[in-house]
Order: structure tokens, then C-alpha cells, then sequence
């Protein structure tokens, strides 16, 4: 494979034509629509080994180049499915058409993010063909981050800690930029968690109030309660923790009955000052206020769509702000916005920063992407790769 003469061009991808390939893969989560097994036979053309490692029917991809040599463990995850997309009538492109118009490449995905992941599998196969690191490079995708799927990026995850594999440093490319590529990384997303409350008290006749125990003063005083008290004031790197009450159910269609049982929803987004435990301590000691005032039970439930992620900035970070601005010209801020990641299932195995594309068009009809965009990630991503295996020692 290596022939000396002409390594560049033997080892060059197209970034651009890479996500134009994954965008025609249907991979409406979690179907793998071909896209993971395109990728797969792409990497081991190029000195990859890959496997699958799908966990009850989601499909997950791990590629490891230097698979026994010494040196560090640089880590990419990222995903190749795509949430829906809706009403086709509504697109004026065909959504897994990839057609390119004027510079702008239209696809579902093409933002969110099969751009992010063809630019890094270009860079990687670059920079180990051409480069050769004293070290590992792994790339580790899933079929099914859109879903939240806790057999996706976590499954790869314990696979690689089941088989002692560890990476030293990850970067997840999902879309970070705000309004140009390179002017914002994540560092951090605050976790979210929703909690079902159930108030249940003494069903009874309207006219006498005093033979029933209505819930509803007790589940109007709990919400009241959970308005009054700030979470937090926010932290250095975070906005404050926000309660959202997203339903209040009753269900009572009689205009005299005092119904049994009455229901609220509430969703919660908290920062590093909290553990989704902490949030259910904190929630519960509000119900027991509840109980013991109205003599009513409440009962909670609850869905943790992911924790808090933060990876205090140090040395990856800034290694990564340092190869954006070269690449770039411009010096990326450090932010925690937006919903959850996949780097929450990898920033307790290593330290982990997202670096991406700009997202303005991510999960909306007509997704695209800009090619110039795409040709710079790739650079944005190289870099990274290339400063941090020079950098022996000091990250
Ligand atoms: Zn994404």
C-alpha cells in the first residue's frame, strides 16, 4: 500500500464527497442505512481496524489505527444517523439527495452531523498515512445518539473499558460554532433529567370538601414552592440550573367530584453544581414538605436524558482554542450551551471537548452545510491531531 512515490494522493479524501456519500445513506435514527459500513470499509483501506460493536440492535462503530503501539490514545466520537425529516414537502432539496448549490451541500445530516464526521475520518486517514504517530487514533461512532440510546456511544464505551482499552483524550464533532466555523468549543452541557409527580389524596363529593383531601391545593403549593427557589446562581462556566413545569394534569371531567390523584411534569437542566441524585434529593425534599402540610403521598418518577458533562478547561482545551485559531484566524470561546451529548457518557473516562461546525440549520428542513466549512473542519481537525501528538509531555 505504501508506495513512496505518491503517499499524498493515496491517502487524500475528499471531506466533502465523504459527507455527500453519508448523506445519501438513509440513517433516519437509529437505521445504519450504510453509512457506518461505507466508513468502515473506507478506514480499512486505510490502515484502520474496525469493528462493530452494536448492542441490542444499534449499530456502533469502533476504528482504531496503531492498534500495539506506545505512546498516547487520541479518541473522535461522533454520529452517523439523523433525526427525521419531517414533512419531505416541506424541503425544496431532496433531504438524502446531497445536492451541492452554490457552495451549500443540502442533506438531513449534512450539518448534524455527517459533515463533522467525514472531515475527521479525511484528517485521521491524512495524518497516519502521511505522519505516523507514536500512538493510537480512534474513531468511535454510533448509529444512535439522535435517540439518546443508552446502547450507542456508551456501549463503545464500556466495550473499550471492558477490554482495556483507554483513550488519553477525546473530541466529540458535533456542531459548536455559533455563527462561523471556529468561534465557539463546548466544554461542558448541563445535564437534564424530567420528573413525573403524582399527588394523591382522598377522592370526595365537591359539596363536602371537608370528607375528601383534595390534591390539587397540594400540587398548586409544591409548584408554587419549586418557582420561588433558584437552583443556583449559575457557576464560572455555567448558566443557572432552570425548572421548567411542562404539564399539569388532572384528568377530572365531573364539575363535582374532588379527584383522587392529580399529575405535573417538570423538566430540569442543571449545571456542574448538581448530580441528577442531588436534583431527586432536592425534589424530594420539597414533596415531603408537600406531604406533611396537605397529609397527601406524592410519588416521583423519573428520565434521565443525561448528566452534566464539564471538562474544566486545561490543557486539551486549550490545545484545541490554540489549532482553531491557526486554522481559523479566529480564537474559540469556551461554552456550555445547548442540549445533551454524547460526550456525557465520555467525559468520566478522559477529558473531552466538542469542536465543530456552525449549527444554524441542524434537525430543520432544507439542513446544510458550507463545502468552504467542511474543507476547514478538516483542517481545524488535523491540526488537532498533529499538535497534540507533538506535544508529548505537555498535555
Ligand atoms: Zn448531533
Amino acid at each position: 500500500m505504501n508506495n513512496m512515490a505518491e503517499p499524498r494522493a493515496q491517502h487524500a479524501v475528499d471531506p466533502v464527497e465523504l459527507t455527500a456519500d453519508l448523506v445519501r445513506c438513509q440513517t433516519v435514527t437509529p437505521e445504519e442505512g450504510g453509512a457506518l459500513e461505507l466508513l468502515s470499509a473506507l478506514l480499512s483501506e486505510h490502515g484502520f481496524q474496525c469493528q462493530r460493536i452494536d448492542r441490542k440492535g444499534i449499530p456502533n462503530l469502533y476504528a482504531v489505527w496503531g492498534e500495539g503501539r506506545s505512546g498516547r490514545t487520541f479518541g473522535f466520537n461522533g454520529h452517523t444517523d439523523v433525526v427525521p425529516i419531517g414533512d419531505p414537502k416541506d424541503w425544496t432539496v431532496d433531504p438524502f439527495g446531497a445536492e451541492i448549490r452554490d457552495g451549500i451541500l443540502y442533506g438531513r445530516g449534512s450539518t448534524d452531523m455527517k459533515s463533522g464526521v467525514a472531515a475527521f475520518a479525511a484528517a485521521a486517514i491524512s495524518f497516519v498515512n502521511e505522519t505516523p504517530p507514536d500512538g493510537r487514533v480512534i474513531i468511535a461512532l454510533t448509529g444512535a445518539e439522535e435517540t439518546g440510546s443508552p446502547d450507542g456511544t456508551r456501549a463503545i464505551v464500556q466495550w473499550m473499558e471492558a477490554n482495556d482499552v483507554r483513550a488519553d483524550h477525546f473530541i466529540v464533532g458535533e456542531p459548536t460554532s455559533l455563527k462561523s466555523i471556529g468561534d465557539a468549543i463546548k466544554i461542558g452541557r448541563r445535564g437534564t433529567i424530567t420528573v413525573f409527580l403524582t399527588v394523591t389524596g382522598v377522592q370526595g363529593h365537591s359539596g363536602y370538601p371537608e370528607k375528601a383531601n383534595n390534591p390539587l391545593p397540594a400540587l398548586v403549593d409544591l409548584l408554587q414552592g419549586f418557582g420561588e427557589t433558584a437552583m443556583d446562581e449559575g457557576t464560572e462556566y455555567f448558566a443557572p440550573s432552570t425548572l421548567a413545569i411542562t404539564t399539569i394534569d388532572t384528568g377530572n371531567p365531573a364539575r363535582n367530584v374532588i379527584p383522587a390523584t392529580c399529575k405535573a411534569t417538570l423538566s430540569i437542566r442543571f449545571n456542574d453544581k448538581w448530580t441528577s441524585g442531588k436534583v431527586l434529593d432536592w425534589v424530594s425534599t420539597h414533596t415531603r414538605t408537600a406531604e406533611e402540610k396537605f397529609g397527601v403521598t406524592i410519588s416521583t418518577d423519573h428520565h434521565l436524558s443525561g448528566e452534566c458533562f464539564f471538562t474544566p478547561p486545561g490543557a486539551l482545551s486549550k490545545l484545541v482554542q490554540d489549532a482553531v485559531e491557526q486554522e481559523t484566524g479566529q480564537r474559540p470561546q469556551m461554552t456550555t450551551l445547548g442540549g445533551s451529548s454524547d460526550a456525557r457518557h465520555l467525559f468520566k473516562h478522559c477529558p473531552v471537548v466538542e469542536v465543530g461546525l456552525t449549527g444554524e440549520t441542524l434537525h430543520q428542513v432544507d439542513e446544510h452545510v458550507s463545502v468552504a466549512e467542511i474543507n476547514a473542519l478538516k483542517s481545524v481537525y488535523g491540526r488537532i491531531m498533529r499538535d497534540y501528538f507533538g506535544s508529548e509531555g505537555k498535555i
